[in-house]
């Protein structure tokens, strides 16, 4: 599950910064590697914080892992992958930079799925093609 942060609820308890760990099962349609699949839900550790202006700020990690079959010999291939997350979500509409957020609440939705399409290879391969590819 993601969590959502209540951002008009945590600056009236004056608490301006957090972490957040959880694991969430990526949208259908996220990964288009022929024969891959994620092996287990995407984890995200998060440190979120609250400024002035009600804006948050929000970066961490994603990590992944996917399983299917290495693009280049088509064996059975299982490879973990992270990836940065950043965004700062301001209230009312997002402006393409930043992402927006209303009724004092910060949805990490959009933000989670940009981070993992941006950490997600072009392609999965097994342990020995890699090793082949760094050579
Ligand atoms: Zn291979």
């Amino acid at each position: 599950m993601i969590p959502v942060i209540q951002v008009r609820t945590l600056a009236a308890k004056k608490s301006y910064e957090g972490r957040l760990a959880f694991c969430f099962v990526p949208e259908d349609g996220l990964l288009d590697i022929p024969y891959t699949e994620f092996a287990a839900p995407v984890s995200a550790e998060l440190h979120y914080a609250i400024l002035e202006d009600n804006s948050v700020e929000v970066e961490g990690t994603v990590t992944f892992t996917l399983k299917g079959l290495c693009s280049r010999c088509l064996e059975e291939a299982e490879q973990s992958f992270s990836g940065d997350v950043f965004g700062v979500f301001v209230e009312g509409e997002g402006d393409g930079e930043t992402y927006g957020y209303r009724n004092g609440a910060v949805d990490l939705t959009e933000l989670l799925k940009d981070a993992v399409l941006f950490a997600i290879p072009s392609r999965l391969l097994c342990g020995r093609c890699a090793e082949e590819e760094d050579l």
